[in-house]
């Protein structure tokens, strides 16, 4: 190919990459205002918190994640599933076996299907979050006033082991893609209105097979019998079988990462941080200040207070 043809077949390339980065971070702030819109009237039918305003205290924060995930998670999300998927994936899964049979189910019958691998799938990524990664899930829990926007507020790390998770599992159960499109527009939908400030739950034994806004605000309530319950994002009879649903009649009594007091000092736990940049660096600096040398370093080596705050992930029920 001669030099000036190679240079415009260069240029036009990272000229359409560019509009389409641009155009995914379009497509998510246009996706994030129509919830936004369609979320302020709904919350006002029968608000769970109805001293909770739609602008919370935490709104800005929270408005930071989906805006930071679309210009910088999603990118490195997308190139991860499609190195796992074509390059690792592909010639070592069962992929084409099982997916000759699912691709001749009905349409539906395969969206709901991909609902639910997905949806087990991210119930053993969510206990695994609560227990090792929750330096980092910890950040979607820190919301004290629970709101529809609270679904976006999952640190990169997070956004990026959900999101891989949930492909993989569909992946090698072999959909089709445009069953794969709408099961995710379903999924997404339902977080949305999962994490909804409405006072709305379902009654036996319907509670069990959908999620309501009543059912996941126990997994964000602060009370000690409410830690590490409703993993699932879709289907409750998941963390029913599983042991861990609960989910009381009454509203919790509030929300956010549960503190513990020190036996010894008696102080509590610290506070996370308030500000979304100080929230997607802190995760890191925990994991750093583990290392011993780097903890000797900083003085900043965890004590049992300091441990306390991941209560929810590892002493259940403390
Ligand atoms: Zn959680
Ligand atoms: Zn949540």
């Amino acid at each position: 190919m001669p030099t000036s043809t190679l240079d415009a077949w260069a240029q036009q390339t990272v000229s359409s990459a560019a509009l389409s980065y641009f155009l995914m971070i379009g497509r998510e702030v246009a996706t994030l205002y129509l919830w936004g819109m369609a979320f302020f009237f709904i919350e006002r039918l029968r608000p769970a918190e109805p001293q909770t305003p739609f602008f919370k205290r935490d709104f800005k924060t929270e408005l930071c994640y989906p805006i930071f995930n679309a210009a910088f998670s999603t990118p490195i999300y997308t190139f991860l599933v499609l190195a796992l998927t074509l390059g690792l994936l592909e010639p070592y899964t069962p992929h084409y076996i099982l997916g000759a049979h699912v691709t001749t189910w009905p349409y539906w019958g395969q969206v709901l299907f991909a609902l639910l691998v997905a949806d087990a799938a991210v119930y053993i990524e969510h206990r695994f979050a609560h227990r090792v990664l929750w330096d980092f899930h910890s950040m979607h829990h820190m919301a004290k006033e629970v709101s529809w926007l609270t679904w976006a507020r999952v640190h990169p790390v997070n956004v990026i082991t959900i999101g891989l998770v949930a492909v993989i599992m569909r992946f090698i159960f072999g959909f089709a893609s445009e069953a794969i499109v709408t099961a995710g527009w379903i999924g997404a939908a339902l977080s949305v209105w999962e994490h909804s400030n409405l006072d709305f739950k379902l009654p036996k034994p319907l509670c069990y097979l959908v999620v309501t806004p009543h059912f996941h605000r126990w997994h964000h309530a602060s009370e000690k019998e409410a830690i590490d319950k409703n993993f699932c994002l879709i289907f409750p009879f998941i963390d029913l079988i599983m042991g861990t649903y609960y989910c009381p009649d009454r509203k919790p009594h509030a929300y956010g990462v549960h503190r513990d007091r020190d036996p010894v000092t008696g102080e509590l736990s610290p506070e996370l941080p308030d500000t979304f940049l100080e929230q997607v660096v802190y995760p890191f600096k925990k994991q750093l200040e583990r290392i011993p040398a780097f903890a000797k370093r900083t003085e900043a080596v965890p004590t049992s207070s300091t441990q306390t705050q991941r209560a929810r992930g590892f002493a259940p029920g403390s």
